[in-house]
């Protein structure tokens, strides 16, 4: 089994704004694994915010050593080993476990979805991201928006009230929103959300920042609307953590480790009786389509991160009735694109 790293430059159709700042490009690391004639890929998007970089991943993925003549059918055990040797790095290990899931598919000649018994009919219509605009910027893009079911407004800025009945001008889909640890004040935020609930929002993702626990429990404790942790979780620890803190989590490969870890989040959120959002960064088809494979388990999806690029290097899950579905193809359902 040969794995092969290529550090890749996202490029986003538009600038991405968000309470934290703007870019107009995200770093990457693709993973291809090779064996016995079959490739496995697999892809992290890194966001600067997460704090990790494209060097580090590259160079903990370089030092991973597979055992000799390794199966790629005893998936868990080559992740348990590669987690280890990886350490602390969620992101190298996502772009791996996706690759890993992709050939152990491939092998089978299943897609993931069906070697897991999940029923496509249950995949939940996905959202597209306006980031911060101007208010009629974010009319014209509702507008436009017309194949998806649900508009995703991001806030924290200034003029947060202003978007939302700007979005709600243009369009009567139902919105979420998502301040990105924005907001500061508690007495306000509830105050925000009674006026959301009156306009059909369907929940508030990470409205103070990560560690401010005491706000988001007085918050979810008086909120008419689901307030949904995403920068606040990262791996399983999280998601044990947010019972009594937030109504829901917001699950991502690229932040928890990949598929084998986010399968095992969404099993115990919904154990633990919260909601379920599955996520993404901005990102090529790859880690989306290996995303949208679980998106049966969740509640709301948010998986249109290869809709905001404009160098996508593969095709994979489409857009069906507003809903991120894979191909029926084994493994993750990706193929590359021919070079231009
Ligand atoms: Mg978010």
């Amino acid at each position: 089994m040969r794995l092969v790293i290529r550090p890749f430059a996202i490029e986003l159709k538009e600038p991405f704004a968000l309470s934290v700042g703007s870019r107009t490009s995200t770093p990457a690391v693709l993973a291809e694994l090779h064996h016995a004639g079959l490739v496995g890929y697999g892809e992290v998007a890194l966001p600067p915010y997460l704090g990790w970089t494209q060097a580090a991943v590259c160079q903990a993925l370089e030092r991973v050593v597979w055992p000799d003549d390794p199966d790629p059918l005893n998936l868990d055990a080559l992740l348990t080993a590669a987690a280890s040797a990886l350490g602390d790095l969620p992101p190298a290990l996502a772009a791996l476990d996706i690759a890993l899931h992709d050939l152990f598919g491939k092998i089978l000649g299943q897609p993931l979805y069906a070697l897991w018994g999940l029923d496509l009919a249950r995949i939940p219509p996905t959202s597209l991201t306006l980031s911060l605009a101007a208010p009629e910027a974010i009319q014209r893009k509702a507008r436009q928006a017309t194949e998806y079911e649900i508009i995703k407004l991001k806030l924290g800025g200034p003029d947060d009230r202003a978007l939302v009945a700007a979005a709600r001008e243009a369009t009567d889909r139902p919105l979420s929103v998502d301040a990105n640890q924005g907001w500061r004040d508690r007495a306000a935020a509830l105050d925000f959300i009674h006026w959301l609930a009156e306009r059909n929002v369907l929940f508030v993702e990470q409205p103070f920042p990560a560690r401010r626990l005491d706000d988001h429990a007085w918050l979810a404790e008086r909120s008419p609307l689901p307030i949904i942790g995403d920068e606040a979780i990262r791996g399983m620890a999280d998601v044990i953590a947010a019972r009594g803190v937030y109504h829901g989590v917001n699950i991502k490969l690229a932040k928890c480790g990949g598929l084998r870890a986010a399968r095992a989040m969404l099993t115990v959120a919904r154990a633990l009786g919260l909601k379920t959002l599955i996520g993404c960064m901005t990102e090529t088809s790859c880690a989306v389509s290996a995303a949208a494979h679980l998106s049966p388990l969740a509640d709301w999806a948010d998986l249109d991160g290869a809709a905001l690029i404009a160098n996508d290097p593969f095709t994979g899950a489409q857009l069906i009735a507003g809903r991120l579905t894979p191909r029926p193809a084994p493994g993750i359902g990706v193929e590359p694109r021919a070079p231009a």
